[in-house]
């Protein structure tokens, strides 16, 4: 099937390059000429794993091409999927214009049958506007015959860090579609992911919207609850680790997704909590524990630093000093910075006048992005090059090499035996065992 792509970013770029993979010929628009320059020449803007090669193979079998052109992918064929960014906007309701431009395109034109995919995650109501849209557009558009289309709303459920086999695998393919000739298409479309047993879930457009929301707001309401549960645990004395395994052996809860930690980030959870809030509030209903999602968060952010000022005896400590913070990226896998629990603690200990010295496997390029030159942030190659003369080292991330690091080299490189541990990768009897001060999450500190 001839497929058109809008979008480059995590969802766009494996979207496409996953359809192309399994032989679907796929055109991929973006406005950013400069992604798609490199993107032409099979450099990504982003790094997950295994995309790099199927980028690269399916370039070369021609299945794959890159277009800042968009009439161009708009003429390619039925299928147009769109999977531009949807930003919070300022009140945190999601900013669709990216969208809306992407259906204004589509608009001018298409010229025969359209499929027309929302595979950005958009508030309910959205695909219908999309739809509206696009039939004003025609319609001003005044051609003699209008072309007919079908607007399909299929949220993404990709991991960032796992997006490809994610997409590859996928645990179920929502698809909110009215008609039987688009549900047939979707189905022909995601036949190659649908081999070994039924994983297409058809239902109305709205309910696919609300699906995606639902599903975020889930997992972020799990992260949520277990930060709560080991604040209180610290409170008590009560050791958080073996909470979670008492608590996730019972099957209607699992060990899936309750691990507590140093808060949420990343683009989705974040915005979509949010988003579902301000919907909700739009339509007359105050979605409490939606903003109690969102606050616990916030404030679990905070607690990398708080635990710091506590050992430290206060902010106005922190000053002149230097402390290293191991892993940047909002989880591993993934060189993705948005809303990391990592920036609120380094933004925290520049305002307190703290210099950082940071290392992360794949996402130091995007800090110097986000942060550019700045004499208090030194990006270090070396995990262990990093804790040079560092008074403590916070782990804002659960990166596979961080889990069981050399201690001896750490504490020969630290100025002090300190360690705050937003992922609690170390064990407190231990640490404490061979004198460091630890402070992990939900477990009783060792000083
Ligand atoms: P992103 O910010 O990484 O990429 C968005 C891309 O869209 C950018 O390259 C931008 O240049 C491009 N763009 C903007 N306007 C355009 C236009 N008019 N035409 C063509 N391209 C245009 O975003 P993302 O992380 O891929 O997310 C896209 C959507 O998918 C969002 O709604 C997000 O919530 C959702 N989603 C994201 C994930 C994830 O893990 N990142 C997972 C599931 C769903």
């Amino acid at each position: 099937m001839k497929v058109s792509v809008f979008g480059t970013g995590y969802v766009g770029l494996v979207t496409g390059a996953c359809l192309a993979e399994v032989g679907h010929s796929v055109i991929c628009m973006d406005v950013d000429e400069a992604k798609i320059d490199n993107l032409r020449k099979g450099i990504l803007p982003i790094w997950e794993p295994g995309l790099q090669e199927i980028v690269e193979r399916n370039i070369e079998a021609g299945h794959l091409s890159f277009t800042t052109d968009a009439a161009k992918a708009v003429r390619h064929g039925a299928i147009q999927m769109i999977a531009v960014g949807t930003p919070p906007g300022e009140d945190g309701s999601a900013d669709l214009h990216y969208v809306f431009d992407v259906a204004d395109a589509i608009a001018a034109s298409m010229r025969g049958y359209r499929a027309i995919i929302t595979k950005s995650t958009v508030p309910v109501g959205t695909s219908n506007k999309v739809a509206e849209r696009i039939t004003a557009a025609l319609k001003a558009r005044g051609t003699s015959e209008t072309p007919s289309f079908d607007v399909i709303s299929n949220p993404e459920f990709l991991k960032e860090g796992a997006a490809v086999s994610d997409f590859l695998k996928p645990d179920r393919i929502i698809v909110g579609a009215a008609g039987a000739k688009a549900r047939a298409l979707m189905q022909e479309l995601y036949e190659p992911f649908n081999r070994s047993r039924e994983r297409i879930v058809f239902m109305d457009v709205e309910s696919a919207e609300l699906t995606k929301y639902a599903a975020n707001i889930m997992l972020a309401a799990k992260i949520s609850v277990m930060n709560e549960i080991a604040n209180v645990a610290e409170l008590v004395g009560a050791d958080i680790e073996d909470v979670r395994k008492g608590i996730g052996s019972d099957p209607r809860i699992g060990y899936h997704f309750i691990y507590p930690g140093a808060g949420y980030g990343g683009s989705c959870f974040p915005k979509d909590v949010r988003a579902l809030a301000k919907l909700a509030n739009s339509l007359g209903h105050r979605a409490e524990l939606l903003e109690a999602i969102e606050n616990v968060n916030n404030r679990q952010k905070t607690t990398l630093f708080a635990k710091l000022i506590r050992h430290f005896g206060g902010a106005e400590h922190l000053r002149g000093k230097t402390f290293t913070v191991w892993g940047l990226s909002f989880k591993p896998n993934t060189n993705d910075m948005r809303e990391a629990p990592s920036r609120t603690l380094m933004e925290a200990l520049w305002r307190a006048g703290a210099n950082v010295q940071a290392y992360d496997p794949v996402a130091m390029d995007e800090a110097h992005r986000i942060y550019g030159e700045r004499a208090d942030l030194k990006l270090v190659e070396d995990k262990y090059d990093a804790l040079n003369r560092a008074e403590a080292l916070i782990v804002c991330t659960e990166w596979q090499q961080f889990r069981a690091p050399d201690f001896q080299e750490m504490q020969s490189r630290l100025a002090r035996k300190v360690v705050i541990d937003g992922r609690n990768l170390y064990s407190p009897a231990r640490m404490k065992a061979d004198g460091w001060s630890y402070y992990s999450v939900g477990r009783t500190a060792s000083d």
